[in-house]
């Protein structure tokens, strides 16, 4: 009796064992399965991303998710539809690198393999790239002492500053005007160069309207237009119509060439900035500027600006390209 007893309940525990062994089978089954269900819809879904797309282009995850960053739709059909070369990655890690330029850049590059990126990026941001005077802007006003006037931002022909003063004869010889702002600042500078090198600085050149350009412009064109490009700016197109922009000489050195070499020209590179002023076409800078070098012409931004500049050793062009009008 007791044995049959003992029987029943060991065959009860097997039978319990087996159904909760099939049960655990069926379950884990049913986990695995839902398991992998959603991986792969997850997967299928991730196929849809760009983050994918744009991976089986060829791009590693980490420069795929930097490109993200500045996707475009344009950018993004350039990118799925061009074999992958490491330029379209590397340039949206360069200093200066604006989005809204990327395709230009590129093709910029493609007609230009020898030049450097950092170099397309200042030919393209600047509009250098499209070639002098080739597209023209009305300037943005509204931006003050930081107005922008080149070979492709223009002043309207009757635009005059209203706080135009005369520059003291101390300073300046006779018949200039400029900014107040500007004069204050420039008569600090003034005083500094008189102490520290013994040198009188002198305005040559300071505000110009439109008709004075263009008096100029016609002088130098009978040399041609190239000529007259390269060393006069075309009325609307010059920054001493700003009234921002002096021609400082000394009377110690007064001619272009004596100037070029003095120690007052390489004191005012060093230290312009500190008076709000920059050297606005700097050597080696003549293919953003437009310009061949010009040591005698300085421009007024105000110090902070100015500061910046200097440090990052850019032109004003590419300043204003960057951190202004982006
Ligand atoms: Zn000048």
């Amino acid at each position: 009796m007791k044995r049959k007893r003992k029987k029943r309940r060991l065959r009860l525990r097997y039978e319990g064992v087996k159904f909760i062994t099939y049960f655990l089978a069926v379950l884990f089954l049913i986990i695995y399965t839902i398991t992998n269900s959603i991986k792969a819809y997850n997967h299928y879904q991730y196929t849809k991303t760009d983050e994918y797309k744009i991976q089986t282009m060829g791009y590693s995850l980490e420069e795929t998710k930097d490109l993200l960053k500045i996707m475009t739709k344009d950018i993004k059909e350039f990118l799925l539809t061009t074999p992958k070369e490491d330029i379209y990655y590397t340039i949206t890690k360069q200093k200066y690198f604006l989005a809204k330029n990327y395709l230009e850049y590129i093709e910029y590059q493609k007609s230009h393999q020898d030049t450097s990126l950092n170099e397309i990026i200042a030919l393209v941001n600047t509009h250098a790239s499209d070639g002098w005077y080739n597209n023209t802007y009305k300037t943005d006003l509204s931006k003050n002492e930081q107005i922008l006037v080149n070979k492709f931002y223009q002043l309207d022909e009757n635009f005059k500053r209203d706080d135009l003063i005369n520059i003291p004869l101390m300073y300046s010889y006779s018949g200039n005007m400029a900014s107040q702002e500007v004069i204050n600042n420039y008569i600090e500078m003034h005083k500094k160069v008189k102490e520290e090198l013994g040198i009188t600085l002198m305005v040559n050149s300071s505000f110009r309207t439109y008709q004075d350009q263009e008096e100029i412009y016609k002088q130098f064109s009978s040399k041609g237009k190239e000529y007259a490009d390269s060393y006069a700016a075309r009325p609307g197109f010059s920054e001493h119509q700003t009234g921002l922009a002096i021609d400082i000489t000394s009377t110690a050195n007064p001619t272009s060439n004596a100037f070029k070499e003095s120690n007052e020209y390489t004191w005012l590179k060093e230290h312009c900035h500190e008076y709000g002023f920059i050297h606005r076409y700097p050597e080696g800078k003549e293919n953003i500027t437009g310009y061949n070098t010009e040591s005698w012409h300085f421009r007024y931004v105000g110090k902070k600006i100015a500061t910046q500049i200097y440090n990052e050793g850019i032109t004003f062009d590419e300043y204003y390209a960057y951190y202004i009008e982006k």
